[in-house]
């Protein structure tokens, strides 16, 4: 037998974490990693954060894990705050971003197909490079092919545009559209922000032809814009918004959320998850929301994404063969490389023990933890700039 017993799905780096460190990672023989990743925007309160770990263990203590059959105060409790706090009137929990996709696009479609819709509109249209899951109904909603190769028949019922296109967005609209479906910053795709007129325009088509406009914030959501979510920094509000990755800060959770409106369709038996809003995965939620729902840390993470903005910026000049620019918007921010991205990630990983995450259009992510002070940013300065130093010798070297 040659088959690893972890299914081998992942090409698995080095790095083998057995502890964390507020914003460090510490591997098994001690190694120290500035962690810039966050596990792909997850842990926004870096690791063992004093108040969420209590928040978990006192709730595992109490109670782990009822049956959605039974009312849930807990649920209830976090469904209200996500409530009070944005554009939407309800909450369906999952325990990931593409659950907490899947039951949008449901909700998308359950909406046309209720007795007041029109139940042609079944197509969503989605957006070249978008990454919204890898379930089946994910993966059809993105265009990338590596994610479909071995995995057909995809599903039907999703479009692909290009991304911040409005003219292109508005062409593919047909009596057939139930929507769109998209990320307002793409992450996974290169952190690339939509524009607000691209959006805009968006909710203006839906608003004009009945549709629903769906974003996928699992990424950019829960603070990590500077905003609880990305669509604020907009000023555009979807009706139906998926999120995940940060709102249990690494405990699994995700969250549909929809308007009244848009949740007509999803009525008693339409839905449910085994798992999904638990007591403790919502303890996880609401104490993640005790820390960053606020304006303080809000505007601490507008503050702090500016200051680590500047100093990329200032880096940029002094290896212009590598660094090509920074874009993003809070402290979900992308380093646009002139060079492949993902084998210099490896190398900050390797050699400087820095983590960052590569992403597409040969970007290295830049996801920190949203408490990181100064120093971190002095560090990750440091880091960068003696990687790419040591990168660019490498590759000269090599020539
Ligand atoms: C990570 C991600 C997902 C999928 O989340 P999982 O928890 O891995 O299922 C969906 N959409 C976006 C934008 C993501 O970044």
């Amino acid at each position: 037998m040659t088959i690893t017993p972890l299914m081998p799905v992942y090409p698995r780096c080095d790095v083998r974490p057995v502890k964390g460190e507020g914003c460090y990672l510490i591997g098994e023989n001690g190694e120290r990693y500035l962690d810039f990743a966050s596990g792909i925007a997850v842990n926004l309160l870096g690791h063992n954060h004093p108040h969420l770990t209590k928040a978990i263990q006192e709730q595992a203590a109490t109670l782990m894990h009822v049956s959605n059959m039974y009312g849930s105060p807990q649920g209830e409790r976090l469904a209200q705050r996500l409530v009070d706090s944005t554009f939407a009137d309800t909450v369906f929990f999952t325990n990931s971003g593409a659950e907490a996709v899947e039951c949008a696009i449901k909700t998308a479609r359950a909406y046309h197909q209720h007795d007041d819709g029109d139940a042609k509109k079944r197509v969503l249209i989605t957006f070249k490079n978008a990454f919204h899951g890898r379930t089946m109904a994910t993966i059809s909603a993105s265009n990338q092919e590596k994610m479909h190769h071995g995995f057909q028949p995809l599903l039907e019922g999703f479009r692909y545009v290009e991304f911040d296109d409005l003219e292109a967005a508005a062409a593919a609209v047909g009596p057939d559209t139930a929507g769109f479906l998209v990320e307002p910053i793409q992450g996974e795709g290169g952190i690339r922000p939509a524009s607000s007129e691209f959006l805009q325009g968006l909710r203006k088509l839906c608003d004009d032809n009945d549709m629903m406009l769906v974003f996928d914030e699992v990424q950019c959501g829960v603070a990590r814009s500077g905003h609880l979510y990305a669509y604020e920094h907009y000023g555009v509000e979807p009706d139906i918004m998926a999120s995940a990755k940060g709102l249990g800060g690494g405990f699994p959770v995700g969250a549909c959320l929809a308007t009244e409106k848009a949740a007509r369709g999803m009525g008693f038996g339409s839905h449910g998850s085994t798992y999904g809003g638990g007591p403790l995965a919502m303890a996880a939620g609401e104490a993640v929301l005790d820390v960053v729902n606020n304006e303080e840390f809000l505007e601490g993470v507008r503050n702090t994404g500016e200051r680590l903005t500047a100093a990329l910026n200032q880096l940029i000049p002094n290896h212009d063969t590598l660094f090509d620019h920074v874009r993003g918007v809070g402290l979900m921010l992308g380093l646009k490389m002139k060079v492949e991205s993902r084998p210099f990630v490896a190398h900050l990983r390797d050699h400087h023990g820095l983590l960052a995450v590569a992403a597409g259009d040969n970007v290295v992510r830049l996801l920190p933890p949203l408490i990181i002070e100064q120093s971190h940013i002095d560090e990750c300065i440091e880091k960068l700039s003696a990687g790419a130093r040591s990168y660019q010798a490498q590759l000269e070297a090599a020539e």
